[in-house]
């Protein structure tokens, strides 16, 4: 009986298993579809100092708007886009239009320091990632001192050398880089010694529930202390409460992004926050909109 209970679950177990692989093909041909179609844009959201709140940055994030469809956010494709080298196209036109549109607010005196951009571990190791980054800052004749690359440990994991010698190249040219969501995959304090990265961004997970969870208290007053003594800068990652700011504070963060100062926004809004910003001099913690 026991055989034949486990012989039905693995045959449905197969079913929804075909029906998975079926729907990410689907998904994949629609995204590839979107990347023509330009269907995929950039939402970006504010980083503020800590201390004082001025604007530091924004971070461009992915979205996809089909046609006639509701807002589809990277949790939903992106991980899909990394099974193929489709990430490598998409990571390539977000380089390229966070640069562009950067360039354009520098243009129309809309002042922010820098963006940054998440950049997956199959599309940092391309072998002609280096040489995409180059052209990308000639096209759009973007500043490298304000492009900031996020890349995760997982981009590290296995690739150390390529992804030391990588950093250090395009770090000669002013690019700046952040280790993101450091804490939750997996961290080796070996490899981070030797790491060029500017700044650690604690991951959202480790935010979340303070000043409930003692041990998110603990690990996240640890991580910004090793990060400073080895020099790095540290954001914290999806600050939602005025509490969780002054905790970071205390413990001196540098920088934060979260819904407490703004989700991330569609370009009129997010130049709309940006002169309202500038002229209140803070993060006013009014704007969370984010258009679906
Ligand atoms: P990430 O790079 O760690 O980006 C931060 C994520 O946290 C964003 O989710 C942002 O909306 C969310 N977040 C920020 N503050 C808060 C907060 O206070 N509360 C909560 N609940 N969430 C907050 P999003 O935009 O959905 O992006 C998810 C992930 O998708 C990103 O995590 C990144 O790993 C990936 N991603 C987004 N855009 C790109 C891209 O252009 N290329 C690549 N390769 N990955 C991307
Ligand atoms: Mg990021
Ligand atoms: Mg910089
Ligand atoms: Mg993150």
């Amino acid at each position: 009986q026991a055989k034949s209970a486990g012989r039905k679950t693995r045959r449905f177990f197969d079913a929804s298993m075909q029906h998975q692989a079926d729907r990410r093909l689907l998904v994949h041909n629609e995204l590839r579809n979107a990347l023509c179609e330009r269907e995929l844009i950039l939402h970006y959201q504010p980083q503020h100092m800590v201390d004082g709140g001025d604007l530091i940055g924004v971070e461009a994030l992915i979205r996809w708007q089909p046609v006639g469809r509701s807002l589809v956010f990277p949790a939903e494709f992106i991980p899909i886009a990394e099974e193929t080298d489709l990430i490598v196209d998409i990571g390539n036109w977000v380089l390229h239009e966070a640069c562009s549109q950067y360039v354009a607010w520098q243009e129309a005196g809309i002042h922010i320091p820098q963006v940054s951009v998440n950049v997956s571990a199959k599309q940092f190791h391309a072998s002609d990632f280096v040489d995409r980054v180059h052209m990308v800052l000639f096209q759009t004749g973007m500043d490298p001192s304000c492009l900031n690359l996020e890349i995760t440990e997982s981009v590290v994991l296995g690739h150390a050398e390529d992804t030391i010698s990588k950093m250090t190249e395009l770090k000669a040219l002013g690019i700046s880089f952040a280790i993101d969501d450091f804490g939750a995959g997996y961290s080796s304090l070996s490899y981070l010694k030797r790491l060029p990265a500017n700044e650690l961004k604690i991951d959202r997970s480790f935010i979340q529930e303070i000043p409930k969870d003692g041990d998110n208290m603990a690990i996240v007053e640890a991580v910004i202390a090793m990060a400073r003594h080895m020099g790095f800068n540290v954001t914290a990652e999806g600050v939602e409460s005025r509490q969780q700011l002054e905790f970071l504070k205390a413990q001196g963060c540098c920088f934060y992004q979260g819904y407490l100062s703004s989700k991330p926004l569609p370009v009129p809004y997010l130049e709309k926050y940006v002169r309202r910003v500038a002229r209140s001099g803070q993060a006013d913690g009014k704007n969370s909109h984010e258009r679906a």
